[in-house]
């Protein structure tokens, strides 16, 4: 192996940051090389002793499909790509009956996502509700839109923990939202109290390691409780369907690398969808999936693409990755950015 590559891994694993030009020196080998497994071995060993090695599974319910006009080509709601053309929302009841699957299955946070275009106070009554019928101690998350500060306390008001956000891959050129604007809406979330998980996202095999390496960059400022990297599903005839897909030995060496580019300091470390050499690479944060979902084409991924909570359960153990039982460590309220560190090992 490249001398180099093991300064670097073992620099990562010192618990020094390691600079933009390294980030793209690890992704530069190819996934099944033996720089890769290096990379993904120190990766795991990395997430071992954070969290005490306990990852978690996080289970979002999807609350409507619409077709939404900022028409982020690698989405199904993206109006641009004429899947959703009406929208549909789901009875209030259902939502919580889902919701309340994901909890009684062991989901560490509950997860309520709508496109950019749903009613915010629409999101709140619901979120409201949610809320107020899940276990006291259960984690509740928004997936929505941008937003500024008062949507920002509201959300807290409403019993929301954090929001997922992401500088996705190619923002501003296949979306229509500016980076500037998905940083403000984080930068509102802070500001509220809100805690904040991220992604390198969507991943395709079209990306450059430039252009990878910048929104990993990205996920390491911007506050987050966990980073992490997933790959875009392609949505049949749509423009960057024709790319394909990334293979999960590569995703696996992609989210290796996030995980020594976030270092220590961010505990989290997701990947979706969720797979085995994932979890192998130290990835800690899986996805199960209910209702809308943005890399499906049916109102309810749960009969479609969507895992179940025990199909992560699953994925874990053959990755040989024990599992956090109880309401997410990452979301806890006590938990600052960086401040779970070695515990439990
Ligand atoms: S990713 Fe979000 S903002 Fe983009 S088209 Fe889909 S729902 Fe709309």
């Amino acid at each position: 192996m490249k001398p180099k590559i093991r300064n670097i891994v073992d620099k990562a694993k010192a618990g020094k940051s390691i600079e933009a030009a390294e980030i793209k020196e690890l992704l530069s080998w190819p996934a099944l090389s033996e720089e890769s497994f290096y990379t993904q071995f120190a990766a795991r060993e990395m997430n071992r002793e954070l969290n005490g090695g306990r990852a978690e599974i996080h289970g979002q319910v999807g609350v409507v499909t619409a077709a939404c006009p900022c028409n982020c080509a690698f989405c199904s709601f993206a109006a641009s790509n004429g899947i959703f053309k009406e929208r549909s929302v789901q009875p209030l009841e259902e939502i919580m009956a889902q919701c309340r699957v994901l909890e009684q299955q062991g989901a560490n946070a509950i997860y309520l996502m709508a496109t950019a275009n749903f009613p915010f106070n629409d999101f709140i009554r619901i979120a409201r509700e949610v809320k107020s019928h899940l276990d006291k101690d259960s984690i509740l998350v928004a997936n929505i839109g941008d937003f500024g500060y008062q949507e920002a306390v509201a959300l807290k008001e409403a019993g929301v923990a954090g929001i997922y956000h992401a500088v996705r891959l190619g923002e501003g050129q296949v979306t229509r939202i500016k980076v500037q604007r998905r940083l403000e809406t984080m930068q509102a979330a802070h500001q509220a109290g809100l805690k904040l998980g991220t992604c390198l996202e969507p991943v395709g095999p079209e990306h450059s390691l430039d252009e990878l390496v910048e929104k990993i960059v990205i996920t390491r400022k911007v506050g987050a409780v966990f980073s992490g990297a997933a790959r875009r599903i392609p949505i049949p005839n749509t423009e960057l369907s024709r790319y394909g897909i990334v293979s999960e030995a590569r995703m696996a060496q992609i989210v290796a690398v996030v995980n020594l580019a976030t270092g220590y300091g961010i505990a989290g470390n997701c990947t979706h969808e969720p797979n085995v050499p994932g979890a192998m690479a130290g990835a800690n944060v899986l996805w199960a999936e209910s209702g809308a979902n943005p890399r499906d084409t049916v109102e309810h991924t749960e009969n479609s693409r969507g895992f179940d909570v025990a199909r992560c359960r699953d994925i874990y153990r053959e990755a040989e990755t024990p599992v956090l039982e109880g309401p997410s460590l990452l979301y806890a309220p006590s938990h600052k950015t960086g401040s779970l560190g070695k515990v439990g090992t």
